[in-house]
């Protein structure tokens, strides 16, 4: 027991708290109108999201994506995410974002937010930040995170950001193919890697990796339960019963929807716990407030 109903390792924070959006303003919109969710519910504060996690005695991961380099658009700071984390302890962990392409400013700046932000891992969004994961040029950041027990959680296949916009804003689906992840949990078998998402039109390599690098995880955010293809729900329930997690991509999709469509899916009883807190709680090291690790 882990004493949380779930753990989302998938909040997406959008707003800083003096108001600046995670996105330029027409990629904003246009994911706002991708995924149905209008005004001030696309873009929550830290403290409004602690309050929707608490509330359902549930635990968050929240982050935001730095891909300045590629956008031109200056990103939240992960630092004042992870300080707005601390003042609620036991509801949201914070992952911090570092633009790869910043090469060794993104190391020290990553290694600050585990060392002094209490930042217990990396959100990397590939097609945003228009980089390829294998590409040498990142090895180094992933070597700071393998070495502070960092986990790195990256967004693959299709993605709602740019989507529908002319060119796709030019954002290129290729580089979130999770196959490239390969190379990286081979380089770094001691770093925890979480593939985010159902992985379309690419899921039998999502399932490939994970199956093949026990380093590896799946989230199973910013889908519908409804929707999961079936070869998912297969390896969920069987060989990676134990490396699959919960995740919603709050606020594009609550976590009651999620759960809801979850409740109706083909999943084992004893595999449910699991999927839903069991196997984040050990991957984060993570327990209830007055409760022990081994309990
Ligand atoms: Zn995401």
């Amino acid at each position: 027991m882990t004493g949380y109903a779930a753990i989302d390792m998938h909040v997406h924070v959008e707003v800083s708290a003096d108001g600046h959006p995670s996105l330029p303003a027409h990629l904003m919109a246009a994911s706002a109108a991708y995924f149905k969710v209008a005004g001030d519910a696309r873009q929550p504060g830290v403290d409004e999201i602690a309050a929707y996690y608490r509330e359902r005695r549930m635990a968050a991961v929240v982050f935001t994506v730095d891909a300045e380099t590629a956008t031109g658009h200056p990103p939240i700071a992960s630092e004042e995410i992870a300080d707005a984390c601390a003042g609620h302890p036991g509801t949201l962990i914070p992952f911090g974002s570092v633009d790869p392409w910043r090469g060794r400013a993104a190391v020290r700046q990553a290694r600050r937010l585990v060392e002094r932000h209490g930042v217990r891992g990396f959100k990397f969004h590939p097609s945003l930040q228009a980089f390829s994961v294998n590409d040498r040029m990142a090895y180094p950041l992933y070597e700071q995170l393998e070495a502070s027990g960092a986990i790195a959680l990256f967004h693959s296949g299709q993605t709602g950001i740019g989507a529908g916009t002319p060119g796709g804003s030019g954002i290129r689906l290729r580089y979130a193919n999770p196959l490239d992840l390969d190379d990286v949990a081979a380089d770094f078998p001691d770093l925890r890697i979480v593939i985010a998402h159902p992985s379309f039109p690419w899921q039998d390599e999502a399932l490939a990796v994970a199956t093949h690098k026990p380093n590896v995880h799946i989230d199973l955010s910013g889908w519908s339960p409804k929707y999961f293809p079936p070869q998912l729900v297969r390896y969920a329930n069987t060989l990676l019963a134990d490396r699959v997690l919960f995740g919603s991509d709050f606020p594009v999709l609550t976590p009651d929807r999620w759960l809801a469509d979850f409740a109706a899916l083909d999943i084992r009883p004893e595999v449910r716990p699991k999927i839903l807190h069991g196997n984040a709680a050990r991957l984060l090291g993570l327990t209830a407030p007055g409760e022990r690790a081994d309990a």
